[in-house]
This record gives C-alpha cells, structure tokens and sequence, in this order.
C-alpha cells in the first residue's frame, strides 16, 4: 500500500466568562480571544485534530490513547510536542506527508488573519513545506455550539505516502 488516510477530530470548550488579555492557542500560534479554552494541555484543537487524523491513518488509535489526560506529564503542555511524537511515529513506519487538511470551525476568533502563521508554526514542527498544509476556518452562520460561541471545533484530514528510500 502507498497511501495512508485518516480523519481526526476535536472540541474544546470555551471558559463561561470574557476575560481581558486572553489568548487561545491554535497550531502552536497564540491568538487573542475574548474568552480562554478549558482544557489539560494547552487546548490547541487544531493540532489535537491533526494528531488524530495522523494516528488514523497510521491505524494506531487515538491522541488520548497515547497522551492521556490523566498523565500529569501532559498538563499544560504545548501540543507541538504531541505533534513531534507522532510524527515520529509516521517516519518510523517509513510514512511521510502527502498533504493535511484542517478545517477550523467557530464563529469567532476570526482565524484568517492567522492562517499564515498556523501554517508555518506546523510546518517547522512538523519538518515539511507549509504548502502540504492546509487551514482553513469556516462559522456555522450562529448554529450549533461553535455558533453559540461554547467553543471550537476542528475537522482534519491526513494523506500519508510511502517514504521514497534516499
Ligand atoms: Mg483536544
């Protein structure tokens, strides 16, 4: 086989109260928001996403199987360091990226100004050219959670390719 798919998927919850200063953190990019995301680590729903999808197509379970948040040497961390984790793990089954794409869901922050930076931050991470990384960030026009701001979603898509020997 030389192809690999998988899909991911994650939610976290928004904080009930506004808070001044706060900040949310989005593949690996901090982002000022009105309100804080609760979570044990740092919350990035982007990267939680983009794991899973990676561990999908790897057929090795999920982030919480490999992470779990009981673990008190995952609170607080940044994702990025889960994100290298399972990279590693894509390389060791001589895997490598074809190409991700990430569908950010909320109606707000407003994620277009920051898609750039998103880009980049997951592309040094992940040690591939930011143009195998797709982000994107859609509303959901008032409906639902995202649309009653409770939090954020995102969707993630993952194509791995066989690793061409050097
Ligand atoms: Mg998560």
């Amino acid at each position: 086989m030389q192809f690999r798919i998988g899909n991911g998927y994650d939610v976290h919850r928004f904080a009930d109260a506004e808070e001044s200063g706060a900040v949310i953190t989005i593949g690996g990019v901090a982002i000022a928001s009105k309100k804080r995301l609760l979570a044990h680590s740092d919350g990035d729903v982007l990267v939680h996403a983009l794991c899973d999808a990676l561990l999908g197509a790897l057929a090795l379970g999920d982030i919480g199987h490999h992470f779990p948040d009981t673990d008190p040497r995952y609170r607080g961390v940044s994702s990025l360091l889960l994100l290298q984790q399972v990279m590693m793990l894509v390389g060791e089954k001589a895997w490598e990226i074809a190409n991700v794409d990430l569908t950010l869901i909320a109606q707000e922050p407003r994620f277009a100004p920051h898609v750039l930076a998103i880009r980049n931050s997951l592309a040094t991470t992940m040690k591939i050219a930011a143009d195998r990384i797709s982000v994107k960030a859609t509303t959901t026009e008032g409906l639902g959670f995202t649309g009653r701001k409770e939090g954020i979603a995102c969707q993630a898509v993952a194509l791995l390719q066989r690793q061409v020997p050097a």
